[in-house]
């Protein structure tokens, strides 16, 4: 669980650490829980796109848990499939 501390920081509820935020390519917000990775291979990187579980459940169907065991996911945009308000 995520919280707010005092200075306006994310942090872990449970152990008071501040948290990764990371942004999501769906919704564009900065989230705890966003997460992907995506192996499509851009040049000599790999794909970074985040999607927060939320908007892959939605607009996907996919749970977010899954692609976190899934060793070969490719984000929706590498799908082409990606109807976030940029891609479309
Ligand atoms: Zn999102
Ligand atoms: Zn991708
Ligand atoms: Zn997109």
């Amino acid at each position: 669980m995520a919280m707010e501390n005092m200075n306006g920081q994310i942090v872990n509820a449970a152990t008071g650490e501040p948290m990764k935020m990371k942004n999501c390519h769906q919704c564009h917000k900065m989230r705890s829980d966003a997460d992907g990775n995506c192996v499509t291979k851009k040049g000599a990187t790999t794909c970074v796109l985040k999607y927060c579980p939320k908007c892959l459940l939605t607009r996907y169907g996919e749970i977010g848990e899954e692609l976190a065991v899934n060793d070969n996911w490719v984000c929706p945009k590498c799908r082409k499939i990606c109807n976030c308000s940029w891609c479309r």
